[in-house]
């Protein structure tokens, strides 16, 4: 279902012209007054708010998450009285980030919550049930979404460490709909492939909050026969966007979120690549204006066959889904890669970087069920091409680590810990 085809199905040039470029201009009037931070952006650059809003974000430096703590005071100022909710999370730089929210960000990330969870095509008779470990604070908000698009057979799981034996009473409930992150999908796969392996009952996986391996997904759709969906969101920006029914990428919503490319590189005509910067145009109390939020992805501006005219994104990676050994690059999915050679396996997997006498080490842990497959592992990360070399020249050593899927407690495992003394 399309919520409100105004917007998604509005011929783009005039979508730009109509909405976008007044509630930019809107936006940066409003910042200017109300931030510091902004205010010395936009001197710095020297221009103004009332410039052409296209120009302005041309001429404004694009913005980091140390930027984004700088928001913080002015946001806590601003929101005074008007103080609905603060987000508080860990931040990948180990120190907290803020975010405050009045109930004008409450209604407006709700609407675009709304619309996304629309295209996922949810029947009003369907069971959701959301499946997590921990705090179900951000399914309550999903679940609000869902209610005001009258679907109110929402249930919150939570499983515990012993996951078999928590996850064994889900199927009573029937669910239509299974709502969860991705790396919880993977430590629980075994037992809910028993379970829905022969169950037509659940039709629709959700996922959101990370990437899920593509070759996972089609083993995941082959095996339970079900339609898979993701929710594109992150913390300051909340929701951008989500998939449709014809999968062929994330429809973004840019009434409300402007996307620029840092160094973009063409593809083709309609397609291009580049690291993504938003700028939240309905955030009321924090908005950000072309904020790196960490992912590199593909964007295509063709029209889709679900009928939306909004562009549609890939994410190709992360930006700090890496790490260097001396200087040369390697990514988590490379790693992954090598590990689960075969369709037919998958599973979690991290990697944990130390140093050990000078020397870098490198441990992956994996699923305790690889273990009989330790030496084929091992072989196939030998022969990964860059890594070669510095195995075999004792630059960095290798551990494979086993473990049971108890082994993690949190709701999301962090894909590298990094603990070298030098990085
Ligand atoms: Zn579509």
């Amino acid at each position: 279902m399309i919520l409100d085809p105004q917007f998604e199905c509005e011929d783009q040039q005039r979508l730009l012209e109509k909405i976008i470029k007044p509630r930019l201009s809107s936006l940066f009037m409003r910042v200017y007054d109300q931030f510091s931070y902004y205010k010395w952006r936009f001197d710095e650059a020297g221009i103004r708010p009332e410039d052409d809003p296209l120009e302005v974000l041309a001429k404004l430096p694009f913005m980091t998450k140390r930027d984004y703590s700088m928001l913080e005071e002015d946001s806590m100022i601003l929101a005074d009285k008007r103080l609905f909710h603060v987000e508080t999370t860990s931040g990948s730089t180990g120190r907290p980030k803020r975010r405050f929210q009045s109930m004008t960000d409450e209604i407006n990330e709700l609407r675009l919550a709304m619309r996304v969870l629309a295209g996922f095509d949810i029947s009003k008779d369907d069971v959701v049930v959301f499946m997590d470990v921990g705090n179900p604070s951000i399914y309550i908000w999903f679940a609000k979404a869902l209610e005001a698009l009258g679907i109110k057979n929402t249930i919150y799981y939570g499983i515990q460490s012993d996951f078999n034996l928590s996850l064994r009473k889900l199927i009573k409930l029937n669910p239509n709909v299974l709502f969860t992150v991705p790396s919880l999908l993977a430590r629980s796969y075994d037992t809910i492939k028993e379970m829905f392996g022969n169950n037509n009952d659940l039709k629709k996986i959700i996922y959101f909050g990370e990437k899920l391996d593509e070759r996972f997904r089609k083993r995941i759709e082959n095996e339970l026969k079900v339609e898979i969906f993701t929710h594109y969101g992150g913390t300051e920006t909340s929701t951008l966007g989500g998939e449709c029914s014809a999968h062929d990428g994330i429809h973004i919503y840019n009434d409300y979120n402007f996307l620029n490319l840092v160094e973009p590189k063409i593809i083709n005509e309609t397609t291009q690549e580049g690291e993504s910067a938003w700028t939240t145009m309905q955030i009321d109390i924090q908005p950000v204006i072309k904020y790196r939020m960490g992912d590199v992805i593909c964007i295509d501006y063709s029209k889709c066959v679900c009928g939306r005219t909004s562009p549609r994104i890939k994410v190709i990676a992360r930006t700090d889904d890496g790490f260097s050994i001396y200087g040369e690059k390697f990514y988590y999915d490379t790693f992954l890669d090598a590990v689960y050679s075969k369709l037919t396996e998958t599973g979690f997997m991290q990697l944990v970087l130390s140093t050990e006498q000078k020397h870098d080490k490198l441990v992956i842990i994996l699923p305790e069920k690889l273990k009989n497959k330790e030496n084929d592992i091992m072989e196939s990360l030998y022969h990964m091409n860059e890594l070669e070399f510095f195995l075999e020249e004792k630059f960095i050593t290798l551990e494979l680590k086993f473990v049971p899927n108890s082994h993690f407690t949190s709701r999301k495992i962090p894909c590298i810990i990094d603990n070298r003394n030098y990085q």
